[in-house]
């Protein structure tokens, strides 16, 4: 069997646990500081506690969820860490440095794309992450663990967090909250939950319910499609959430929040790049007060979709602009490096016969 991690815990459930191996609650505080502060790689290095309580603990926990397997770096410093879990399954983590053009060349402002599955059942018609299904839940000691791996691999903090990896985070509800809550706990990794932005494709439902949550975390919405005979066309999702039921959802939002909503838009040549639908999602754009990140398609290994060519993607973004809506061309980083969601997972899953190929 396997045994429960350690950064899984929460500081109610560890003092829970320590109580009931007849150990003084002040425990809690110094263990939580050795994994999540001092983020050290051994029982053995938590060297304030007596030696029968570090042999208690490496009995009944983990130190870690995940597993380092592999990094990818590429020209702009962007990192990709590959990292197998108990059972086997690989889930990936992107480190990249931050946007000189948003923070100043000097800034040294990290953010850690991170993910919230294994696969993804919303099978996008683009995205290298549905290609190959569902295969399970993240727990939240295996989405927290990323930001806790990718410190100790890096040796540099993480200042922010975008859930835009593998998987669909609303999806995963109960675990993804459960994990913010030791992201953003005083007691554990005790990041701004400002600093933290969840990508969706769109799940109304917990839209709402994350709209009554009272942190204000970021939201960015997989957009990809103005309309929903073209958003149809490639997410699956929009046939459940229309567009004006998720824009009803995302105005109902704004009620209760500062931060601006961000519209992900990714440009696909012939599909969805029309500048018919630049109008259109402007039009969606102004009406919910939100920000548009233009992004040219990335390849996927096995999908015939191009990105189109950046005089183009420059045209529609004028039209959002001559809206008056704020909107950025993200030229991705990375991507030398199968930075695109759930592309290094995929090829390593299949080699090892996890993926059985199409
Ligand atoms: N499931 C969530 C979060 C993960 S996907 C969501 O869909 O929002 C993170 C982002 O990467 C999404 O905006 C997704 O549409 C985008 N993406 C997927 N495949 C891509 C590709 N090949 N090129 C560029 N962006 C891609
Ligand atoms: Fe899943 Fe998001 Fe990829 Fe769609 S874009 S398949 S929701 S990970």
């Amino acid at each position: 069997m396997t045994l429960p991690a350690l950064p899984g815990q929460s500081p109610e459930a560890l003092s829970l646990w320590l109580h009931e191996q007849g150990e003084p609650s002040f425990r809690a505080k110094q263990i939580l500081e050795w994994v999540w502060k001092k983020k050290v790689v051994s029982f053995d290095a938590m060297t304030n506690l007596p030696a029968a309580l570090r042999e208690k603990l490496a009995a009944s926990f983990r130190l870690s969820a995940l597993t380092h397997s592999q990094t990818q770096g590429s020209a702009d410093t962007t990192r990709k860490f590959l990292f197998k879990l108990h059972d086997g399954r690989y889930v990936e983590s992107v480190l990249i440095p931050a946007n000189p053009a948003l923070y100043g060349e000097k800034s040294d402002r990290r953010t850690l794309c991170v993910s919230s599955q294994v696969g993804c059942a919303y099978g996008c018609k683009f995205c290298a992450s549905g290609l190959a299904g569902f295969a399970r839940n993240l727990d939240p000691a295996e989405i927290a663990g990323q930001v806790l791996a990718a410190e100790q691999i890096a040796g540099e903090r993480v200042d922010s967090l975008v859930f835009m990896g593998m998987g669909e985070p609303l999806a995963n509800f109960k675990n993804l909250m459960a994990a913010i809550a030791l992201i953003t706990g005083p007691e554990t990794l005790h990041l701004g939950a400002r600093h933290l932005t969840i990508s969706t494709s769109g799940l109304v439902p917990q839209i709402r319910e994350l709209a009554d949550h009272p942190q204000q975390i970021r939201l960015a919405i997989s957009f990809h499609g103005a309309t929903d005979e073209v958003r149809d066309r490639i997410m699956p999702v929009n046939k459940k959430y229309p567009v004006a039921e998720l824009m009803a959802a995302l105005d109902d939002w704004n009620a209760g929040k500062k931060q601006k909503l961000t519209l992900e838009y990714i440009l696909i040549q012939g599909v969805n790049d029309s500048l018919e639908q630049a109008g259109i999602l402007a039009r969606h754009a102004r009406g919910i007060r939100a920000k548009v990140n233009l992004i040219p398609y990335n390849t996927v290994e096995g999908l015939e979709w191009k990105r189109p060519a950046i005089s183009h993607c420059r045209a529609f973004q004028e039209v959002l602009k001559d809206a008056g809506v704020m909107a950025t061309l993200r030229i991705e980083k990375g991507h030398d490096i199968d930075a695109a969601c759930g592309q290094l997972r995929l090829k390593r899953e299949t080699a090892e016969g996890l993926i059985q190929e199409a």
